[in-house]
């Protein structure tokens, strides 16, 4: 159960990191004895990268705030995560080109190769996004694995910077060798058609997660965006989140209604995440999470990873604000959650509200750090998903400023690499321990 899994988990970790290092690759995690108390995060949390910022951005920084040589080797040492990025749906419908740099001002593309290396992500998780209105079918799932083809495709036409992560110990090992560690979650549990057989199928593709609805409440979860119709999980439902257990995926409850969250946290023998998801606290968005579920999850073991997208962070939209929101979308879209984001895009129009900035960002790890513990939270910024980031944070190229945010609140190093993506790391590994040992 998640009390003793908390327990049990820097063992794993550690097992984990000492294979990395080791010249064993055979050796099995759980075979190897370690002690938990010598879980260091500093070292723990380590690629041993190679600051690559631009060297004059970089001098012009120092010079400014000597605490930025601090931050710069701090960040791109730490081995840094993001639960989710929508890069596949832009390699896909677009033809993007995932090894070529895009310049940012001029497209709304956030992430490539060249600027992953220049903003420090080594371990993203990218979305195989499924739109809810392709519904539960054969088409949804042959949507699901064509992303990941292509995906495949393109990290293989970069394979000296880049490969496909299938386990915790291969983002260590793809990390510590200079190369950046491609996850895959799919987004959207209706492209599993309800059946172990396609999950296991999406599992052997290289899925790491499941979100389990997107924006549409399907045959067996609420989403929180539709009207709920089962107040909650299934039984369907609650067998597909064991299902995911025994295989090692992690259940991602970005998305869910709040009774869904609740039905799955009940259910799960591992943690969680919420792979974009930030404080409903701080922004009163359904997108969100209370601070009651923060609790929970912090109960469970998971991970909370902050989403950037401008209207789950700006701090300017206010309780009152939201208030209005929700009332014009029950007054002009009958209530339709679905059609939230124009509906706050115009209030904010109507009340001049600017972008959020960097700083917001910060408040929601902090919020969650504060409310959940600062062992359950983390990044998913929804970089290529959304359509407005906060200033400051335009692509990935600035996640550096947010190492340096936290070190200016006084965030220590160790703090600093689990939020950066320890937390995220130590999560991957013990649901792959849940996997291997199911009567845990
Ligand atoms: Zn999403």
């Amino acid at each position: 159960m998640p009390k003793k899994l908390r327990t049990a988990t820097p063992l794993v970790l550690v097992a984990l990191l000492a294979v990395a290092c080791s010249s064993q690759p055979d050796t099995v995690a759980s075979d190897l004895v370690a002690q938990a108390d010598t879980l260091d995060p500093i070292t723990a949390y380590s690629d041993g990268g190679d600051i690559r910022m631009n060297a004059p951005t970089r001098e012009r920084l120092v010079a400014e705030d000597p605490l930025w040589a601090e931050a710069l080797r701090i960040h791109y040492d730490a081995i840094v995560m993001d639960g989710h990025i929508d890069t596949p749906s832009r390699m896909v419908d677009d033809g993007f080109d995932f090894g070529t740099r895009h310049t940012p001002r001029r497209s709304d593309h956030h992430v490539d190769i060249p600027r992953m290396f220049e903003g420090g992500l080594d371990a993203p998780f990218f979305s195989i996004y499924v739109s809810s209105r392709l519904g539960e079918g054969s088409e949804s799932t042959a949507r699901a694995l064509r992303m990941i083809a292509e995906v495949k495709r393109q990290v293989a036409a970069n394979i000296e910077q880049a490969g496909i992560a299938y386990s915790a110990e291969d983002v260590v090992r793809l990390t510590r060798s200079g190369r950046k560690a491609i996850l895959m979650g799919l987004e959207g549990g209706h492209a599993i058609q309800a059946s172990e057989e396609v999950l296991g199928q999406l599992y052997d593709a290289g899925i790491r997660y499941v979100t389990l609805t997107h924006t549409g409440t399907h045959s067996w979860a609420d989403a929180s965006q539709s009207r709920p119709q089962h107040g909650g999980l299934t039984d369907r439902g609650r067998e597909l989140v064991r299902a995911m257990n025994r295989l090692g995926m992690l259940v991602d409850l970005s998305h869910v209604s709040d009774s869904t969250f609740y039905d799955a946290l009940e259910v799960t023998e591992a943690p969680v995440i919420l792979s974009h998801s930030s404080a409903r606290a701080l922004v009163k968005n359904v997108r969100n999470i209370d601070d009651d579920m923060l609790r929970a999850v912090a109960e469970n073991g998971g991970v909370v990873m902050i989403n950037f997208f401008d209207p789950m962070v700006n701090g300017r939209l206010t309780d009152e604000v939201m208030d209005a929101v929700y009332d014009r979308l029950e007054r002009e879209h009958q209530g339709n959650l679905n059609q939230i984001w124009p509906v706050i895009r115009a209030e904010r129009r109507d009340r001049g509200i600017p972008s959020g900035m960097l700083e917001d960002i910060l408040n929601h790890i902090d919020h969650v750090a504060r409310v959940a513990g600062v062992d359950h939270v983390g990044l998913g910024s929804d970089f290529d998903g959304v359509s407005s980031l906060p200033d400051g944070m335009e692509d990935v190229t600035r996640l550096p400023w947010i190492t340096y945010g936290l070190l200016k609140r006084g965030y220590s190093e160790g703090d600093i690499r689990k939020i950066l993506g320890g937390n995220t790391l130590r999560v991957l590994a013990e649901a792959e321990q849940v996997a291997f040992d199911p009567t845990d």
